[in-house]
């Protein structure tokens, strides 16, 4: 017998158990480092879990929010997955960050605060005008059935609904558009709420606004108030509450 009829299948034979343990290596290190990337996100969640909880009690229900349904939805809700990535460090800060174009994601109390003013009920159904990043709507669709929110900014708009969709919110629903006019298809509705500063009421909304639901909305160009606003068989009735800072309503309001 040549001595290449018995070399060559010996030499095959190695080379594809080696082929095999090659294989066998990668995968096993592909398996654990899976393993060890998992485990880092899970410390990396409950890191931001943490974080959630003490910004609950030092910045919101130290300063008076009471309501447990709003206080619930605030140590839900994954504040740093809707703010950019280089900011995630900072979301749960006591601060507004921007969120790009422009446009900031209001402060955690604020968001709170706006909320626990809508006086809402689970079956609810509510109006954003403002998406931004998606964060308050996401808060509002911890407590009630059902958010429309309207944001302006076509980037903001879909940026939002990916982020939404991604973490399970099937009960909001975007559009990209101008809020002014709100959204009659679906009026009227038990709460509004407006998270840029229009310098005059939109009429339009308050429309669209059941009979004794709340409406709030920072309201002014420069020097801005929070401002409640319960609707009433004529008219509506009207609270200021605080000073507050919010980037302006545009489009037709502005105009
Ligand atoms: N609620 C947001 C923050 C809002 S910032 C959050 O949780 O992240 C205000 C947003 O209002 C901005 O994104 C701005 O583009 C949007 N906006 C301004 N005027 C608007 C209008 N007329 N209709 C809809 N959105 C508007």
């Amino acid at each position: 017998m040549p001595w290449q009829t018995v070399f060559w299948p010996i030499l095959t034979v190695y080379l594809n158990i080696e082929g095999i343990m090659r294989l066998l290596i990668l995968g096993l290190v592909f398996f654990i480092s899976c393993g060890q990337q998992s485990s880092i996100n899970q410390r990396t969640e409950k890191m931001y879990e943490k974080m959630r909880v003490r910004m609950v009690e030092d910045q919101i229900e130290r300063r008076g929010v009471r309501d447990e349904k709003v206080l619930v939805a605030m140590r839900k809700v994954p504040r740093h997955e809707f703010v950019p990535d280089h900011l995630k460090k900072y979301a749960y800060a006591d601060e507004p960050l921007p969120i790009g174009e422009d446009q900031t994601i209001s402060q955690p109390y604020i968001v709170a605060y706006m909320t626990e003013y809508l006086n809402l009920e689970v079956g609810h159904k509510v109006l954003e005008i403002g998406t931004g990043s998606g964060y308050q709507a996401a808060v509002l669709a911890e407590i009630i059935d059902t958010v429309y929110t309207i944001e302006i900014v076509d980037v903001l708009a879909n940026r939002a609904k990916m982020t939404l969709e991604r973490l399970g919110y099937e009960n909001v629903l975007v559009k990209g558009g101008d809020g002014y006019k709100g959204w009659p298809e679906h009026a009227p509705f038990d709460a509004i709420i407006i998270t840029a500063a229009p310098t005059k009421i939109p009429q339009p909304l308050l429309q669209q606004l059941k009979l004794g639901g709340h409406m709030i909305l920072p309201l002014g160009d420069y020097s801005q108030e929070l401002v409640l606003i319960e609707k009433e068989e004529k008219g509506y009735k009207q609270e200021k509450l605080l000073p507050v800072r919010f980037v302006p309503m545009t489009g037709e309001v502005a105009d």
